[in-house]
């Protein structure tokens, strides 16, 4: 991680983001409007507090939060003691035995605006580790070549330490607050369960209601050391698993019939795989990529102001779509085949076999009409679709017309200017 401007690249584990881009180039010394100066930060110089945050992610990424069980109360108790000596009460919020949130807030005048406020939040869990697939150890921090890795570096330990970073450095300058800042540590992202945010809404929503929030999934991109541009999630893919379920005769390998449930459900898969759904645009994704634009090379921008152009949009969509992954998925509903179960012994022919189907859908599609094509698709009586109760809920996507969307772009401009040499 460059922590040169608390640079966070952050991936979005539970859902795709859908990110409004800001291209640095394009906001680069913006004008001040006659009479307004451009304030400088209040902060100031932020290189000895990206060091101390380094620190903190280190220490954060060697206490093990691997989700189940998760034990984000040592990582609390950890920010707690950091908090601390800097003045700053917070509150522990236990959720579950070992399991808590914790909170902590600036605050602006005696009575609190939550309309106003403004809420920092990252979560303390990770998800597990394959330890044999790991060159590191994953809980040491280690630090290599300019990059620190460890479980969380990225998802979200980075974010949660930069978040720290940005809320201390904050009370340090002691500035006059028009609006509360309110830093909130959580438990149990990865599994959505018993000790997650949606718990904590549940039962704590007053002592911390707030009018704007910054949660994980933007990012920052840099390339060849430059940032390129500052991505703003304002609006996310909703998950949804689905089991394909194919049934056929039981019975001895020596003797196979065609209507062998593993081979029923692999042609299912394979056909699944090789689909695309359709391209849906939705005003971010076209925002995002318009603005996009501007700082891709020629080639690719002239494909991406083309999208939904009635003559050639059908091919820019294809040449978006196979040049990257995360675009194809910003453009439709995706899915991702990601577990197989058949079978309890070599020689005998099992009766059933599953696939589990990862969804993502764009926000406004509803999985009944994915499914109906699906079914289309596969055309087989010995297929059949389940939906699994665990999907994701669905949320509006955030405004970025408004007061916070405008200062981010303002305050992204200033900062990263310097990347491009200017
Ligand atoms: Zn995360």
């Amino acid at each position: 991680m460059n922590w040169n401007h608390m640079v966070q690249r952050m991936a979005g584990a539970a859902a795709l983001a859908m990110a409004a881009s800001i291209p640095v180039a394009a906001q680069v010394s913006p004008a001040a409007p006659p009479g307004m100066p451009m304030n400088p930060l209040p902060i100031g110089d932020t290189s000895a507090i990206a060091k101390e945050a380094q620190s903190w992610l280190a220490d954060l990424i060697k206490i093990n939060t691997t989700n189940p069980p998760g034990n984000e109360q040592l990582a609390a108790m950890y920010i707690a003691g950091i908090l601390e000596k800097e003045g700053i009460k917070s509150e522990i919020l236990d959720l579950t035995p070992g399991r808590s949130a914790l909170l902590a807030r600036l605050k602006s005048t005696a009575m609190a605006d939550p309309s106003k406020a403004l809420l920092l939040v990252a979560h303390m869990d990770v998800v597990g580790v394959e330890k044999p697939k790991w060159t590191v150890d994953p809980f040491a921090a280690v630090q290599k070549d300019g990059y620190l890795y460890g479980r969380g570096a990225i998802d979200d330990k980075g974010m949660l330490a930069a978040n720290l970073a940005a809320f201390i450095a904050l009370k340090r300058a002691n500035p006059r607050l028009n609006r509360d800042v309110i830093f909130l540590a959580t438990a149990d992202e990865e599994q959505f369960g018993d000790a997650s945010v949606k718990i904590l809404i549940a039962k704590h929503w007053d002592k911390f209601a707030a009018g704007f929030a910054l949660n994980e999934g933007g990012e920052v991109l840099l390339k060849n050391g430059k940032v390129q541009y500052v991505a703003v999630q304002a609006s996310e893919k909703v998950p949804v698993n689905v089991t394909v379920v194919a049934r056929g005769t039981s019975g001895h390998a020596s003797m196979p019939t065609k209507d062998n449930a593993v081979v029923h459900l692999a042609a299912a898969v394979a056909k699944i795989g090789n689909y695309s759904a359709p391209v849906h645009f939705t005003t971010i994704v076209r925002r995002y990529f318009e603005q996009l634009a501007a700082i891709e090379d020629d080639e690719m921008g002239k494909w991406m102001r083309s999208l939904d152009a009635p003559d050639r949009g059908e091919h820019a969509q294809r040449v978006i779509s196979d040049a990257s992954p995360l675009w194809n998925s910003m453009l439709r509903d995706s899915i991702a085949p990601t577990m197989l179960t058949a079978g309890v012994r070599a020689n005998v022919i099992p009766g059933e076999a599953r696939a589990n189907l990862n969804i993502r859908l764009l926000p406004g599609d509803t999985i009944d009409v994915l499914l109906a094509e699906l079914k289309k698709l596969v055309n087989d009586p010995q297929i059949r679709f389940e939906i699994q109760p665990d999907a994701g809920l669905a949320a509006p996507p955030s405004s970025l017309e408004n007061d916070f969307y405008a200062t981010i772009t303002k305050v992204a401009g200033r900062e990263f200017s310097d990347a491009w040499g200017r």
